[in-house]
This record gives C-alpha cells, sequence and structure tokens, in this order.
C-alpha cells in the first residue's frame, strides 16, 4: 500500500467510498463525481500507478484479466443492459487525475464521441 494514495486507502477502508463490489483483487466504488447517473471506479488492491506501470508478468496480466472479466457483473448489477463505457485515463495527456490505476464504468445515459 501507498501511504499517500487515496484509492489504497479507500480499498483498506481507511477513507469510505460507496462499495458497489469487492473481492480479494480488486474494488468497486461509485466515483465521488459522478459525470453519468451510473459512474463507477474499479481499481485493484495492488497499487500499480497507471496502465504505464502494468508489468507484463503473469500476476499482472491475471490481475487485468481478472478485472475485465469482472466488467459485465459490476455493470449488471447497477442497471447497465443498455451498454456502458469503460475508460481509463493514463498520466499528463490523458489527464489522469489520481495515481492508482483505474476504470472507470460509465452509464445510464447515452455517450458522446469522440471523447474531449
Ligand atoms: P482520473 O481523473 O484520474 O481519471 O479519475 C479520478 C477519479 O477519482 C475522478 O473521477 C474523481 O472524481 C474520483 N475521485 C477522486 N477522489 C475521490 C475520492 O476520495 N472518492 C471517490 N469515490 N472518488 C474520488
Ligand atoms: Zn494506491
Amino acid at each position: 500500500m501507498e501511504r499517500e494514495c487515496i484509492f489504497c486507502k479507500i480499498a483498506d477502508k481507511e477513507i469510505p467510498a460507496d462499495i458497489v463490489y469487492e473481492d480479494e483483487e480488486i474494488v468497486c466504488f461509485r466515483d465521488l463525481a459522478p459525470q453519468a447517473p451510473v459512474h463507477v471506479l474499479i481499481i485493484p488492491r495492488e497499487h500499480i500507478a497507471s496502465l504505464d506501470d502494468i508489468a507484463d508478468s503473469a500476476a499482472h496480466v491475471g490481475l487485468l484479466g481478472h478485472m475485465m472479466a469482472k466488467v459485465k457483473e459490476v455493470a449488471a448489477g447497477l442497471g447497465l443492459s443498455n451498454g456502458y463505457r469503460l475508460v481509463s485515463n493514463c498520466g499528463k495527456d490523458g489527464l489522469q487525475t489520481v495515481g492508482h490505476l483505474h476504470f472507470h464504468l460509465i452509464g445510464g445515459r447515452g455517450m458522446g464521441w469522440p471523447p474531449g
């Protein structure tokens, strides 16, 4: 755990969040500033700073596979039967503001494209 990381603290229940799903490897909780009727963040319990910090190791490949495999279950639990968007902002140009890998699961309205 990274001492100063907000998302590590949420995963460890040191700071509260509206958790919608969790297991041994990942935690999913509602975003504090939702951009759509449903806006949930999916994070690994392990502190990985961003997409750029994922190792090509069996452990990280397995973890990321698990995260992606759980998306449809979390989305279904949130009632997103019409679809949704999954986004991970990476680094400065990607407008990442929290340095702990996360995927935004966004839905409950029609999306626009291209993103800003
Ligand atoms: P990013 O900008 O890094 O892609 O996404 C970070 C997200 O984390 C933002 O959508 C922001 O609203 C959310 N966020 C930041 N701090 C907190 C917090 O303490 N609790 C929750 N639930 N969400 C947070
Ligand atoms: Zn962290």
